[in-house]
């Protein structure tokens, strides 16, 4: 049997090397074929001797001139290509067949519309893709045949429980809402005077799962929540009335989805990103992800609480986007990559964050989302009002 090609956009990050640890648990199904990483050498050398694709990418032309003279050196022949442009071009490579969007933030953006583009598989992780741009990837995938499967282990949950042949970009049958679960994040029960104290070390700590550093802040802030809000309004086409958020702490149920009948359906397991990986790597079939298996009776009790939003603000000013429509999104989450980096770099106070995008939000919560270049200007503009602000509060 012929293999299944992939190529992995983010291939060094945390998504990214869960993908290689699933792919390296299947040899005989997968071939990896690009992978891809910003500027860490290190760790795409290491994934090259490993999984010897055929073309590796580095965003930042320096890293690839590294890598080259690395594999040069240590005779492994890969084709190194560097910048948004190699990003592109191994989305759209022919003996491709899945594309893994695990670049995080826009910074993802182009090359998922370029696997669209091409009507690839799209394992979409990178949520903020469809934050900016749900509308143009989800009308350009029904023009190139192209199907998005959701890796996010909440829309993953979602599209587990849809009804029989479903596919992402249609508002699905007979159901009535989506209730998206939350664990929460570090500071569930934090006081306002004490997420007033909140450092970047405590912000990265997650308490169920081991991400990225930019989810693990927004996941503390609710913008996580948030986003996935939007996100499942795009995936699933259903209104944000229809979404509901609640808090479960423990991360075992993933998400819900209810029928007109009132039944609700839900997917559980331990909260282990190779299960959302392995069903979007192998779907339709089902194959084993190394996680271990869920124990209902070990766990004995799973808690459900509702989310205060006037602690955490990010929550509503997601839902407030999703309701203003046009680039009010784009803008959302432009804003809230530049303060999420800005608090990392200690620039600012974790509670700014949601202040600051709301001064944001506030100035350009019209701006037109018709074209690319429109949401293209909208980030821009955001960035740039954002880092303003930064600037006059920390000067
Ligand atoms: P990481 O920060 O761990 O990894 C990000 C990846 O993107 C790395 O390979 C990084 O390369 C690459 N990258 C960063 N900036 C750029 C850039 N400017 N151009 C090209 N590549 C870049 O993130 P995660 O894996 O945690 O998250 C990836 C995406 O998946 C995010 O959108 C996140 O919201 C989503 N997601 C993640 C989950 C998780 O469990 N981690 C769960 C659900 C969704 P380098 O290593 O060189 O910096």
């Amino acid at each position: 049997m012929q293999k299944c090609g992939i190529s992995i956009l983010g291939s060094t990050g945390s998504i990214g090397q869960n993908t290689l640890n699933v792919i390296s648990q299947h040899q005989e199904m997968f071939e990896v074929i690009a992978l891809s990483a910003n500027t860490n050498v290190e760790k795409i050398f290491e994934q090259c001797h490993q999984f010897t694709p055929a073309f590796a990418v580095m965003a930042e032309p320096d890293a690839a001139q590294q890598l080259r003279v690395l594999l040069e050196t240590s005779h492994l022949d890969i084709h190194v290509l560097s910048g948004e442009e190699g990003l592109c071009f191994i989305a759209q490579l022919e003996q491709v067949t899945k594309v893994v969007c695990a670049i995080v933030g826009s910074a993802g953006l182009l090359s998922t519309l370029s696997a669209v583009d091409a009507g690839k598989q799209i394992l979409i992780a990178n949520k903020e893709a469809l934050v900016m741009a749900g509308d143009l990837l989800l009308e350009r995938a029904a023009n190139t045949g192209a199907i998005l499967l959701p890796v996010d282990s909440e829309h993953n949950a979602l599209f587990q429980c849809m009804p029989a042949n479903y596919l992402t970009g249609k508002r699905p049958d007979g159901v009535s809402r989506l209730i998206l679960t939350a664990s929460g994040g570090p500071f569930l029960h934090a006081s306002q005077e004490e997420l007033r104290q909140v450092t970047p070390e405590m912000a990265c700590k997650h308490p169920n799962w081991k991400m990225g550093k930019k989810i693990t802040v927004d996941c503390a802030t609710l913008m996580n929540k948030g986003l996935e809000v939007i996100e499942a309004s795009k995936l699933f086409q259903m209104p944000p009335a229809a979404i509901d958020v609640i808090i479960h702490p423990q991360s075992i149920i993933h998400s819900l989805v209810e029928y007109l009948d009132g039944s609700q359906l839900a997917q559980l397991g331990t909260p282990d990103m190779r299960i959302p990986i392995t069903h979007c790597l192998s779907w339709p079939e089902r194959r084993t992800s190394g996680a271990k298996a869920l124990s209902l009776t070990d766990i004995g009790q799973l808690e459900f609480l509702t989310p205060n939003e006037d602690k955490f603000k990010c929550l509503s000013l997601a839902y407030e986007a999703i309701h203003i429509g046009k680039a009010a999104p784009t803008v959302l989450n432009a804003s809230n990559e530049v303060a999420v980096q800005a608090f990392l770099n200690k620039e600012m106070r974790f509670v700014q964050i949601a202040t600051i995008i709301e001064k944001v939000l506030q100035k350009f919560f019209d701006l037109s989302a018709q074209t690319l270049d429109d949401i293209l200007m909208a980030d821009k503009l955001a960035r740039e009002k954002t880092f303003n602000l930064i600037q006059s509060i920390s000067h």
